[in-house]
């Protein structure tokens, strides 16, 4: 049973909030933080009835990387009639919908400013509240998707091709950042070692591919840095200046470069740099389940030493499956519901902000039934 707010006035001609009991609470998510189009309508936050999405990575792929005027047009051109489906595969009606959820940060501004602005107009028509969900706290939230039984705290290691973080997940809204990294994402460095060694973009998976198609990982020696004072702070572009010398080196030595060697002992590198840190960090906070999120965590090599670390470690590991890794609005609108129930809404003032903490929430945010 959940509660749905709305607001009356009363005999003393005050607005007052109003509790009505209805069964299901269906929410329409909006994704557009990056290069994917994406629309979901889920019930009770983990219940996914449609999942939509439009990927644009073969366009961008032609540049190397995201062209952000390009990803914002394309997200123009499609969220309209991709919203128009996921209510018809969801088989619900406009006015089914209880709340609309939106992806208002971290992003590209611009690609972000259309999923909003869309969100707005719905939200404004079908005179539902608006609800903005971070987009770091979604991909938090795949791993209630896919474990219906995983419930706050845990701790939580997101690692996509924007953000490096490990965060202590206190309860659905109160989240705490431990640790992140000083430069690149662990996702941009996949992407610019695989486009170093001519793998095209987005890299990660076709690197994780090369890894595993039985290269040495002792082979290179690449640096695995430490934060001096900040033990559960990360830094990973050492890791690609290391690469690139290599890569270097070999052509100025007319040399033979190992690229399935390469690509293991990267991936080594980086789950090296990524593993032991959350385990420390679940120790400290005492937290006995373990979470791992976001693109980067599709890859082989970190998803089976988090596995065997875990074991070690004697603590739960939720990994999500690999179509909830990458960008999904179902993500979004799960902890849109989270954040529903926590209160937060947003007005038709609502913006669009490249970064935020995963941990903040924008001025706007409003807790009235906190
Ligand atoms: P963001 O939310 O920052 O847009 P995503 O969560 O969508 O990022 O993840 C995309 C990132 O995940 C890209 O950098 C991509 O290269 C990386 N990625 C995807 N699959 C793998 C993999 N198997 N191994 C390593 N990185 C991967
Ligand atoms: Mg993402």
């Amino acid at each position: 049973m959940c509660l749905r707010s709305a607001y009356a006035i009363d005999n003393a001609g005050i607005e007052v909030l109003l509790y009505m009991r209805k069964e299901d609470l269906i929410i329409l998510s909006i994704e557009t933080s990056c290069d994917e189009t994406a629309v979901a309508v889920t019930r009770n936050g983990r219940e996914i009835l449609a999942d939509e999405l439009i990927s644009q990575v073969d366009l961008h792929a032609l540049y190397g990387g995201v062209v952000p005027e390009l990803a914002s047009r394309n997200h123009a051109a499609h969220i309209g009639r991709l919203a128009e489906l996921a209510m018809t595969n969801a088989g619900i009606r406009r006015n089914d919908i209880d709340a609309i959820a939106v992806t208002y940060a971290p992003g590209l501004i611009g690609a972000l400013l259309v999923g909003v602005n869309f969100a707005k107009g719905l939200a404004l028509a079908l005179d539902v509240p608006l609800v903005p969900v971070h987009h770091i706290r979604g991909h938090i939230a795949a791993n209630y998707i896919a474990y219906p039984e995983l419930e706050p705290p845990f701790l939580c290691c997101i690692v996509s091709g924007g953000n490096s973080v490990i965060a202590d997940i206190r309860d659905y809204t109160d989240i705490r950042i431990i640790g992140r990294s000083r430069d690149d994402a662990a996702g941009e460095c996949f992407d610019k070692v695989a486009r170093i060694l001519g793998l095209g973009y987005p890299g990660g998976a076709a690197l994780d591919k090369l890894a595993q198609s039985g290269g040495d990982e002792m082979r290179y020696s690449l640096p695995r840095p430490h934060i001096e004072g900040r033990p559960y702070d990360m830094s990973f572009s050492g890791l690609k200046t290391a690469i690139i010398n290599i890569v270097h080196n070999a052509e100025q030595r007319s040399e033979d470069l190992d690229k399935a060697s390469l690509a293991a002992s990267f991936a080594a590198a980086v789950s090296e740099i990524l593993v032991p840190r959350v385990m420390a960090a679940a120790v400290e906070c005492d937290r006995s389940k373990i979470a791992i999120a976001g693109g980067v965590a599709a890859n082989t090599r970190i998803r089976a030493d988090f596995l065997s670390a875990a074991q070690s470690g004697e603590r739960m590991l939720y990994i999500p499956p690999l179509r909830l890794c990458g960008d999904n609005a179902a993500m979004i609108g799960c902890q849109g519901y989270y954040e529903f129930l926590a209160g937060v809404r947003a007005d038709m003032s609502l913006n669009a902000y490249a970064t935020m903490d995963v941990g903040d929430s924008a001025p706007f945010v409003s807790s009235a039934i906190r």
